[in-house]
């Protein structure tokens, strides 16, 4: 097997100038996000909260920590203070409790809105009505320690790539219906966070500018 120095420059070399490159460390060790910060990258992704918050001390100080699961709102505290980019704002309430963190600690935490475009009910995010309604609210507009830098969103886990890339399509179109609806003077407002292990290079053909690559990089979790 190939080492996990390897996986990951082999992975840089390989992708378009345009996608950046979330190495997602989610249940793997110290070590092996040491082995992979050695080669010079810095942006890692966790999918827990709690997880994150304990690895977080023990690692250098520069790298840049992407949230990318499921955010329950009692524990956007543990991350807030150093957190990066949280990829999965999947409602109003979590934005408002991100919100809250951030203007605690005197920052602006970079968001993107989790869209649901998969066909199983199981996956977390916005629908496009949710969205739209809530960027003309008054209570969005309130929210100033956030800043919304594009869309994310999972595909369905499945072999019909078409699909996937049905879906990926969809994520994109409503990146750019917002972007000239919402965004059009705002320069953050640029990223599509979509593609992972088994389906990245669909989603790079449909626009993704960047790709959350967990097992490619780090090998099969054991849960
Ligand atoms: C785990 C995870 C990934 C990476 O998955 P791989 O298939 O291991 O590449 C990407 N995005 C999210 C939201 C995840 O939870």
């Amino acid at each position: 097997m190939s080492s996990i120095k390897e996986n990951i420059t082999n992975f840089k070399n390989r992708l378009p100038e345009h996608v950046r490159l979330v190495a997602v460390s989610k249940t793997k060790p110290a070590e092996d996000i040491l082995e992979a910060y050695n080669t010079g990258h810095l942006i890692f992704g966790e999918n827990k909260a709690q997880e994150l918050k304990d690895k977080q001390p023990g690692l250098p100080k520069d790298i840049q920590w992407h949230f990318i699961g499921h955010m329950q709102t009692n524990k956007v505290k543990y991350i807030a203070p150093f957190v990066s980019m949280i990829h999965s704002a999947d409602r109003y309430k979590v934005l408002k409790e991100i919100n809250k963190q951030a203007k605690k600690y005197d920052r602006i935490i970079p968001c993107l809105l989790q869209f649901h475009i998969a066909e199983e009910d199981t996956k977390f995010g916005f629908d496009w009505k949710e969205v739209k309604s809530m960027l003309e609210s008054e209570a969005y507009k309130n929210l100033e320690n956030i800043r919304l830098d594009g869309v994310m969103a999972m595909a369905t886990f499945t072999e019909d790539m078409e699909q996937v890339r049905r879906e990926f399509k969809q994520l994109k179109q409503y990146f750019d219906r917002l972007k000239s609806d919402h965004f059009s003077d705002d320069q953050n407002f640029k990223e599509v966070s979509m593609g992972m292990t088994n389906d990245y290079p669909v989603a790079i053909e449909e626009g993704s500018t960047m790709i959350r690559i967990g097992s490619a990089i780090f090998g099969a979790r054991n849960y």
